[in-house]
């Protein structure tokens, strides 16, 4: 089963959709030719964009580009995306990604989620059942990870905890934390 589109009454903050361009300087033409194509012919961090086609634009990167420039995509979001204060750890901006998801979309229609549970002293489940692609959402959680790495920690691992992946047309990816 894969989610429905979520109504294009959703729009996505200019700051977050940002990141696609940053993350890519020596593509940029490319990424803005393809937001281009979907109607977002020049980008103003703050205004809002249809969620349908930021999402479609990750489509056509993902299929023209690969899946190292949509992680790379992810790594520079919390670059630019608006998040809530007090973030000071690892695990409280993991906590906080659900609420920075939202206040980065705005409209009616189901967005999906971000799910954070410690599991352990130095793991976590991650649960992300929103419609942006896997590895851009690894990406988040990389770059999270470099901005507020643990004392004493040096990689983060990241694993499907089981089989379902949304490349592969499943609802959710649940990934396993270990730092
Ligand atoms: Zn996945």
């Amino acid at each position: 089963m894969t989610r429905d589109t979520p109504s294009s009454q959703v729009e996505v903050y200019g700051r977050s959709v940002q990141a696609l361009v940053d993350a890519m300087e020596f593509l940029t033409g490319k990424v803005q030719r393809v937001l281009a194509s979907h109607g977002i012919a020049s980008l103003d961090p703050e205004k809002w964009y249809p969620m349908s086609a930021v999402l479609d634009s990750f489509d056509d990167i993902l299929k023209q580009v690969g899946p190292h420039t949509t992680r790379a995509i992810g790594l520079a979001i919390p670059k630019n995306a608006v998040f809530p204060p007090g973030i000071d750890s690892f695990e409280s901006a993991l906590l906080s990604l659900d609420q920075a998801y939202r206040m980065n979309h705005r409209g009616s229609g189901d967005i999906g989620s971000y799910r954070y549970q410690r599991t352990g002293e130095l793991s976590a489940q991650m649960v992300c059942d929103n419609p942006y692609p896997c590895e851009f959402d690894q990406g988040i959680i990389l770059a999270l990870y470099g901005r507020f790495q643990p004392k004493g920690s040096y990689v983060l691992q990241i694993e499907h905890e089981t089989a379902d992946c949304r490349k592969t047309g499943a609802v959710a990816c649940v990934y396993r934390l270990k730092w």
